[in-house]
C-alpha cells in the first residue's frame, strides 16, 4: 500500500473510532510507565466537567515485588475505578497503600475505590481535619461540575493513617519516602519519593502549564522551595502538567510565578493600592505563560494580598 493509501486507511480508522466513542466515555486509565515500575496518568489541564469525569490531576502508581502504592485516587469514583483497572492490567499484586497528596477533590474523590480493595489510605497529619471541614463544600461544588450522576457516587473518604514528618514504606524491593510539608499549596501537602528510580511525586507542590493555585500560604510555599529543590530526584511528576519532567529545573516557572505575584502584591500594599485595584494587575507579566490563568490568578492574588498585608 502506498504511503498515501495507508494514511487514508489510518484516517478512516481514526474517524471510525471517533464515531463510535461516546463524548462522555469513562476515562480509560491511559497510564504510561515513566520509569521502571512507575506509572503515571496525565490529567487534562482543565476544570472538572461531566465529560472529563474529574480526570484532571496526574495520578500514579508504583509497583514493588510485593505490593503496589497508588498516589492520589482521582476526581470521581469513575476516575478511581479507571486507575484501579489500569493497575490490574499491569499487576495483580495488592494495592496496600493509597497516598493522598492533599485534600483537593481532583486528588481524593476516588478514595473509596481503593479502600474497598483493602488499601490503607495515608495522608498528611492535617488532612483528616481539613478534608472533613470542606467535605460538604466539595460535594456541592463537584455536584455542579460533575453533575449529580457522577457526584452522587462519591463518599468523601478520609485517610486511615497519617504522616507527621516522614514515613518510609517498603513495597518489596523498593522503598518510597512519604514526606509531610508545612503549609504551602494547602496546609496538608505530601510528596512521595521513589528511591529506586529517583522519581518525585510532588502533588500540587508543583504545577506545570496549569496556573499554580495558592490555597495555603504563598509565603509558606516560597519558603519551602529550597528544601524541595534539594530533593535528589532525577525527574518529577507534577500534580498538573506533563507526566514527567527533569528535576529540579521543572520548579523554575512556578518559582518565578510565585515570586512575581508576591513582589507585585507587596508593591501594591506599600503604595496603598487597595485590594480591588491590585488584584487585576498582579502577576500580569505571567498571564501568557499559564493555562487557566484567569481562573486562578485573581484568587491567588486576593489570598496573597490578605496574607502579605499582615507580614
Ligand atoms: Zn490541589
Amino acid at each position: 500500500m502506498s504511503n498515501r493509501g495507508w494514511s487514508f486507511a489510518a484516517a478512516m480508522v481514526v474517524l471510525a473510532f471517533a464515531w463510535v466513542t461516546p463524548a462522555a466515555a469513562a476515562p480509560d486509565g491511559g497510564f504510561v510507565e515513566i520509569a521502571p515500575g512507575v506509572h503515571v496518568r496525565h490529567g487534562a489541564v482543565a476544570g472538572t466537567t461531566s465529560e472529563n469525569h474529574g480526570a484532571i490531576a496526574n495520578l500514579g502508581f508504583i509497583v514493588g515485588t510485593r505490593a503496589v502504592a497508588m498516589i492520589d485516587s482521582g476526581g470521581s469514583v469513575a476516575d478511581g475505578e479507571a486507575a484501579l483497572a489500569a493497575i490490574r492490567q499491569v499487576t495483580d499484586k495488592p494495592v496496600e497503600w493509597l497516598i493522598d497528596t492533599h485534600m483537593h477533590p481532583d486528588h481524593v474523590f476516588g478514595n473509596q475505590v481503593f479502600k474497598a480493595v483493602g488499601a490503607t489510605i495515608l495522608g498528611h497529619r492535617r488532612l483528616p481535619a481539613a478534608l472533613a471541614a470542606r467535605a460538604d463544600f466539595y460535594k456541592q461544588s463537584m455536584r455542579e461540575q460533575l453533575g449529580p450522576a457522577l457526584d452522587d457516587a462519591v463518599t468523601v473518604t478520609l485517610p486511615d493513617d497519617t504522616v507527621a514528618d516522614e514515613r518510609r514504606i517498603d513495597l518489596g524491593g523498593r522503598t518510597i519516602l512519604v514526606k509531610a510539608w508545612e503549609t504551602a499549596h494547602t496546609d496538608n501537602d505530601l510528596t512521595v519519593y521513589d528511591e529506586a528510580t529517583r522519581t518525585l511525586f510532588a502533588g500540587d507542590l508543583l504545577f506545570m502549564e496549569h496556573c499554580p493555585v495558592v490555597d495555603g500560604s504563598i509565603l509558606g510555599w516560597l519558603a519551602q522551595l529550597p528544601a524541595l529543590t534539594a530533593i535528589p530526584a532525577e525527574r518529577v511528576v507534577p500534580g498538573h502538567g506533563p507526566v514527567s519532567a527533569p528535576w529540579p529545573e521543572a520548579l523554575e516557572p512556578q518559582a518565578r510565578y510565585l515570586e512575581t505575584l508576591a513582589a507585585d502584591i507587596r508593591k501594591a500594599i506599600a503604595e496603598g493600592v487597595p485590594m480591588a485595584e491590585a488584584v487585576p494587575q498582579a502577576a500580569a507579566s505571567e498571564r501568557d505563560k499559564w493555562q487557566l490563568f484567569d481562573d486562578y490568578n485573581p484568587r491567588n492574588a486576593t489570598a496573597a494580598y490578605a496574607e502579605l498585608e499582615w507580614e
